[in-house]
């Protein structure tokens, strides 16, 4: 079975193919800058091609991808089934489903929660359904694997009617990278993951931290919109609201301008003045950048503090997991966030930590909790769904 596995940014599409049969990747590539000038990258085991093209919008990018996708489609197969990442499901789904138009217009219905994703999600999806009208289409959403997070934890404390009136609650994201991170790190503890109690840590450009019981996600520190939680890239994390009054009145600042500055000028980049890429708050943090250091230290902290909270809701803990572009390559991050963790049972293996690659424990053999690396692979996650 062959799933082609789209995901529709802003100015972006990304595309990945997989042969389900041995769930392997065929191709994987992006349109980039979409309705700015353009450019158009792919791969497909050694090979590969990059060039600038006009991409004016997301069906003009579509084209390129089913032209180059028909051409690799091995002899005597096509696409089966089309897999749509989908930021967020709303109240409504917990599930992935299959794309109605009762569906699409819950999705552009649910920019009121993401409006930074879902109006793209949901332009990649009707470009799609022209170019492959007869191919079943699933919608698979960052916030399904959360729908199991228990009323106490997702409410607000603002009045009741408020939020049911407008679906004010926790929803959570990053759903299928978590989702698999969690099955992975069973299969490293050699565990079935109904008898597993662990916290995994998607730390990238956005990051979220989740507490996963026997499979189910419990809680997670993002909440109604992507926004909240740790510090992230360009995201602010978790903030005092009153910030927000005494912006407004004191800057001038309008709805939009707070939603940028909360969105593209604050976390890592607001607080170093560096950038948002952790690579180089690293580097400034090693040349004594002070800001950097702030910064870096205020991450640290973060995840520290979400794991210990985590660790609180789920009465213990078998495994920390971490993942994403930071999670998975910064051995100081993890070893920081670990170091204050030895009241919970944690003994690091420092040589696996920093010499290791890929997935791997990285925890002593004895430590009475474990600690692991697993990559993400959203994409296989999302073929999965599709396929089932
Ligand atoms: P996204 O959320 O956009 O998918 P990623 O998961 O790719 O982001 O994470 C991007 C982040 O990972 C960036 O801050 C980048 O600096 C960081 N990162 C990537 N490689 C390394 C590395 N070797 N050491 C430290 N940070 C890294």
């Amino acid at each position: 079975m062959l799933v082609l596995v789209l995901n529709a940014g802003s100015s972006s599409l990304k595309f990945n193919l997989f042969d389900m049969t041995d769930e392997r990747l065929l191709l994987e590539g992006m349109a980039e800058r979409i309705g700015v000038d353009g450019a158009f990258h792919w791969s497909a085991g050694a090979e590969g091609e990059q060039r600038e093209l006009p991409l004016p919008d997301q069906s003009a990018a579509l084209r390129e991808v089913m032209a180059l996708v028909a051409s690799r489609v091995p002899e005597g197969k096509s696409i089966n089934v089309v897999g749509h990442r989908v930021v967020h499901g709303g109240p409504k789904y917990g599930e992935s489903v299959l794309i109605t138009p009762e569906v699409l217009a819950d999705i552009e219905a649910y920019s009121l929660y993401a409006p930074l994703h879902n109006p793209a999600n949901a332009q990649g999806i009707r470009a799609a359904l022209q170019a492959y009208p007869d191919i079943p289409q699933i919608a698979v959403f960052d916030t399904a694997f959360h729908h199991t997070i228990p009323d106490y934890a997702r409410t607000y404390g603002i009045p009741y009617e408020l939020a049911q009136k407008y679906g004010i609650r926790r929803y959570g994201f990053h759903g299928s990278s978590h989702a698999f991170v969690a099955a992975r790190t069973a299969i490293l503890l050699a565990r079935p993951l109904r008898s597993l109690k662990l916290i995994t840590c998607h730390i990238g450009n956005g990051s979220s931290v989740c507490a996963v019981l026997h499979g189910q996600s419990m809680d997670t520190s993002m909440g109604m919109t992507p926004l909240q939680g740790v510090i992230m890239g360009t995201r602010c994390g978790t903030l005092d609201p009153s910030i927000v009054d005494l912006l407004i009145e004191k800057e001038h600042l309008d709805y939009r301008a707070i939603t940028e500055l909360l969105n593209q000028k604050s976390g890592l980049l607001g607080i170093s003045g560096v950038s948002s890429d952790f690579r180089e708050i690293e580097a400034a943090a090693d040349q004594g950048n002070p800001r950097a250091i702030l910064a870096r230290d205020l991450l640290t902290y973060d995840v520290r503090k979400f794991i210990g909270s985590y660790a609180a809701v789920l009465d213990g803990v078998d495994a920390i997991t971490f993942t994403a572009g930071i999670g998975t390559h910064s051995s100081r991050l993890r070893a920081e966030v670990c170091s204050h963790l030895d009241y919970l049972g944690v003994a690091l293996d420092e040589d696996a930590n920093r010499e290791g690659s890929g997935e791997r424990l990285i925890s002593q053999p004895g430590s009475k909790v474990a600690v692991a690396v697993v990559p993400t692979n959203e994409e296989l996650m999302i073929a999965r769904e599709a396929v089932k």
